[in-house]
């Protein structure tokens, strides 16, 4: 039995086409409200978002989540845009970024990865309630999924939003992607200090900073940036490091 009933979630088409050139259409927009009812029952066991209301819910779950795919749907496309198939969200909670974007995009083939075991057994139920094919589900540490070869260089993207320092992000993600895989890290503010430890850190790692987007959140104007790295080298055997290393002591 559903306890809350969930308000309707706006529309917003204008602002998703002026903001993504992209609107969903009705199908997704259906999926959009039921993922939100889901959200909502599944917070009273699994503590997911505080973020409840329609219009938070839209602005900082289901426009964050896609502003990372803004590439995909520029209009002239950037010549470094990847083909996708495999994609990885590390650390995605209630589901997020993941689950937008396995909705906006039902061609890519989405792992949801959470070391929360009960988040994953959440997800795993929600996915089957909205008979979303193009979904797995990992209850595992990044550390640990990033050394077991069913994993390893397995996928053509990750994503990662609000797990760590970026320079942990990029420690759990490029050991994970293909060679000529891209992370998107979805990031908050972006500095310049941040940014030098972060170059340093993909030296390491095997990565190249492609791109950085920033944006203005379209309801209530908070910062994003979401940045793109392409693996350029093999990642060494010995990242990520031991599970809880990576996010202790950043690279
Ligand atoms: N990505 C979601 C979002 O943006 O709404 C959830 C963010 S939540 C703040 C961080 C999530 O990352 C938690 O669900 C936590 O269990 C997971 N997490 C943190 N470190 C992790 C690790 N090393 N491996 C796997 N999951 C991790």
């Amino acid at each position: 039995m559903t306890d809350t009933v969930a308000q309707q979630l706006p529309l917003n088409s204008e602002t998703w086409q002026k903001t993504l050139h992209w609107q969903p259409s009705e199908t997704q927009q259906g999926l959009f409200q039921r993922l939100y009812q889901g959200v909502l029952d599944g917070n009273r066991q699994a503590n997911l978002t505080r973020i409840t209301e329609p219009s938070g819910f839209w602005e900082k779950h289901l426009w964050d989540s896609l502003s990372g795919l803004a590439p995909w749907y520029e209009p002239e496309k950037p010549e470094w845009l990847p083909t996708v198939k495999t994609v990885i969200d590390i650390g995605t909670g209630g589901g997020f970024p993941g689950l937008p974007v396995a909705i906006a995009k039902p061609q890519w083939h989405i792992t949801l990865l959470d070391s929360t075991r009960k988040k994953i057994a959440f997800l795993e139920t929600l996915c089957s309630q909205l008979e979303l094919t193009n979904t797995a589900f990992l209850a595992e540490r990044a550390e640990t999924a990033g050394r077991a070869p069913m994993h390893r260089a397995q996928y053509d993207l990750a994503m990662v939003r609000a797990v760590g320092p970026a320079s942990t992000c990029a420690e759990y993600a490029l050991p994970l992607l293909k060679k000529s895989g891209y992370a998107v890290l979805f990031r908050g503010q972006w500095t310049d200090e941040e940014e030098d430890l972060f170059m340093g850190a993909l030296d390491t790692l095997g990565g190249e900073l492609v791109a950085i987007c920033p944006w203005e959140t379209p309801l209530t104007q908070g910062i994003r940036h979401c940045i793109y790295v392409k693996k350029i080298e093999k990642t060494d055997k010995e990242f990520p490091r031991q599970v809880g290393v990576p996010a202790k002591y950043p690279l």
